[in-house]
């Protein structure tokens, strides 16, 4: 499967002669802040127009299983079978397998649902018959009847590795099993030097209209991203446009330990410091309304708005905004030749 980015829905967004007639945009994501972000950008994109491309750092062996979180939170989140409460797993869903295996011994401080296991028999059955993560996930999203293609971030493992006051953590070790309470000195990304941009993703950059880095752990979820050698600069050279949704709001996560992992890494929780931290990729920002003073300090254009994706109305409607903010960045189109004055 040679052009996985270029997936079902291509019919929906091309011409006869190739050229798009909406939007292309990509979105970059990690779990549950990029996965509504991105499911906000489904709902008032035409099928297939949408392409996210996610974090894979989070991914680990389990039950001898190979689970990959962001890739199914997004998923899910897209096929609208999500678990809204817990923010992954399914909606509906049992844990029959799981208290059966604790009962034999088995490890259970990760929850995987008995629908959700079904993914991961699938997956797996998949990888090892010699399928990339790329064409596993494509072959998936189809399954669920989503439109858009949804890209592994690389085929090759990459695990995040915390490093904190306990001592160096494997990614799901600190997040899941010691529920983020470490304080963190810093992250590397093992594998990421020998990882590659698939081509899936470096087509989809390439064809954007727009990128959006969606609101995201920008250290743990868009970093791993951007370590894959020549990410960014695909990125940085690209046409479109690219803009970031803050992830903190009011100097908090909505979710998660961003904003407690920004202050032990000896910064301030601000929106300002992601714009720093994404600095020369960023043509433009969203920062949430409750921020909005310090828009003056930002430095480039931006979009301020509610960014609190509580319902799926709010979600479109940011998702419609991003756009619409993104879409305004684009360069301007190069003037017409002068008619020829005849002379
Ligand atoms: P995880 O992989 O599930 O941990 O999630 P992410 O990497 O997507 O990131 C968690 C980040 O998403 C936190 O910084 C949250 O503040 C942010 N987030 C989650 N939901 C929302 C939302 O509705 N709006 C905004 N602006 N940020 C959100
Ligand atoms: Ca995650």
């Amino acid at each position: 499967m040679a052009d996985v980015a270029m997936g079902a829905g291509k019919e929906n967004i091309e011409n006869k002669n190739g050229a798009a007639l909406f939007p292309r945009v990509l979105a970059l994501a990690g779990g549950v802040g990029g996965a509504r972000m991105a499911a906000g950008l489904q709902a008032v994109l035409p099928p297939g127009a949408l392409t996210v491309l996610v974090n894979t750092g989070d991914d680990f062996e389990h039950w001898g299983l190979a689970v990959s979180p962001d890739l199914d939170t997004v998923l899910y989140n897209l096929a609208d079978v999500h678990n809204p409460v817990m923010g992954w797993g399914r909606r509906d869903e049992s844990f029959a397998t799981i208290e059966a295996l604790s009962a034999l011994g088995g490890e259970d401080w990760f929850r995987i649902g008995d629908r959700d296991l079904a993914l991961h028999l699938r997956r797996n059955e998949w990888l090892r018959q010699g399928h990339t993560l790329t064409e596993v996930t494509d072959r998936l999203r189809r399954s669920f009847g989503v439109a858009g293609p949804i890209l592994p971030m690389a085929d090759e493992p990459v695990r995040t590795l915390v490093h904190t006051d306990e001592g160096d953590l494997p990614f799901q070790h600190y997040f899941v099993r010691r529920r983020c309470e470490p304080v963190v000195f810093d992250i590397t990304f093992v594998g990421a030097a020998e990882a590659h941009v698939t081509s899936a993703a470096r087509h989809a950059i390439h064809a954007a209209d727009l990128i959006v880095i969606c609101p995201s752990n920008p250290y743990l979820s868009v970093d791993p991203i951007l370590a894959i050698p020549h990410m960014r600069r695909h990125l940085l050279e690209c046409k479109a446009p690219v803009v970031a949704v803050s992830p903190i709001v009011g100097g908090r996560a909505l979710k998660g330990p961003a904003a407690k992992m920004m202050r032990e890494m000896g910064q301030m929780p601000s929106p300002l410091t992601i714009i720093d931290y994404f600095a020369d990729l960023l043509d433009g920002f969203v920062l949430d309304e409750e921020d909005a003073v310090l828009a003056e300090a930002a430095g480039l254009p931006l979009l301020v708005t509610n960014t609190i994706m509580a319902t799926p109305a709010v979600r479109a409607a940011l998702g419609q905004s991003v756009l619409d903010f993104g879409m305004a960045l684009r360069a301007p189109l190069p003037l017409p030749a002068p008619a020829p004055t005849g002379k």
